[in-house]
């Protein structure tokens, strides 16, 4: 496994693997934030099982970070991140400074527009054109066939896709499960900050999405009365301060009151995005659930 700290070594060491590469054979890329679990690990199995080399970037990038949010104190553990992504068969680990990532003031930024203007997009203004900038940087510097994205963050999922699909960039997104605790506890590494009071009724977010599934399998709801369920179960929660709780399609991000005044056939998509983001103490946990649409007549 090789570690490359500069833009400059990684593609030296590309064009070093380019001249021993075939044709058919495929670059995997999984982009985080570092401090690694089993949700970045299933990622990296997935790029292992498909592609003949494996790329890992670790980077805390500051741009899709607010003022106020945890740029400073996210969770960093390099050495056991390495360690992890020995065991996963990773081949390139590209774990560049923000020195290395942004020399000066960037002046350019992807902004995708429409579904970020929902979700976390509302709750955090600016978040997703960092995530969209860094991730376009990255795609150019790695220059990967597939990149690996967990659903877990399912509006990002969706960003990247449009943005890839808008921008004719050519690379394939493979969205994944999420993965999670065995108590239902969706893995984050923002689940260090929790208190054990706080991982214990964190629990109740997927719970409720659950509630909603079954309900959503039933037929019996409308979409609104799926949003309603899962705030009235989540606020029964003393500890839980409900950031939001929207239903949206999924992937093209219609809410609930465009859905309801769209004609028969009007929509393409076939399934709803329900996803919610909740404080426990300081620690703003998200989770969602991915089901089918079934718009009441
Ligand atoms: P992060 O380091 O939080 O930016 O995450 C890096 C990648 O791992 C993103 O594509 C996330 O969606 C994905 N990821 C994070 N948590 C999970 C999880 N519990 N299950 C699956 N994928 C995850």
């Amino acid at each position: 496994m090789k570690v490359v700290r500069t833009i400059q070594d990684m593609r030296q060491l590309q064009s070093e693997l380019n001249a021993y590469r075939d044709m058919a054979s495929l670059v995997g890329f999984v982009p985080t934030l570092g401090f690694l679990h089993e949700g970045h690990a299933s990622l990296l199995r997935r790029a292992r099982e498909e592609c003949s080399l494996v790329v890992l970037s670790i980077f805390v990038n500051p741009l899709q970070f607010g003022a106020g949010e945890d740029f400073d104190k996210y969770p960093r553990d390099p050495k056991r991140d390495l360690r992890i992504a020995e065991k996963e068969g990773v081949d390139i680990v590209f774990m560049p400074e923000v020195s290395e990532m942004y020399p000066r003031p960037i002046q350019t930024a992807i902004s995708v527009t429409g579904m970020t203007g929902l979700l976390c997009g509302a709750s955090r203004p600016g978040h997703f054109d960092g995530v969209a900038t860094v991730v376009s940087k990255l795609f150019n510097i790695v220059k990967p066939d597939r990149a690996y994205f967990g659903l877990k963050d399912a509006q990002q999922v969706a960003v990247i896709q449009k943005m890839v699909e808008d921008l004719n960039m050519d690379v394939t997104i493979v969205p994944c499960p999420t993965i999670r605790e065995p108590d239902g506890l969706a893995l984050s590494s923002r689940n260090v900050y929790l208190s054990p009071e706080e991982r214990q009724e964190a629990l109740v977010i997927q719970q409720a999405l659950k509630e909603a599934e079954q309900l959503n399998g039933e037929g019996k709801a409308g979409l609104h009365e799926l949003r309603d369920l899962v705030i009235k179960r989540i606020s029964a929660s003393p500890l839980a301060d409900i950031d939001y709780v929207e239903v949206v399609s999924y992937p093209s991000f219609y809410t609930v009151d465009q859905l309801e005044k769209l004609e028969p056939g009007q929509l393409a998509d076939s399934q709803i995005l329900i996803a919610a983001a909740v404080r426990f103490g300081k620690t703003r946990l998200i989770d969602n659930c991915i089901l089918p649409l079934r718009l009441r007549t």
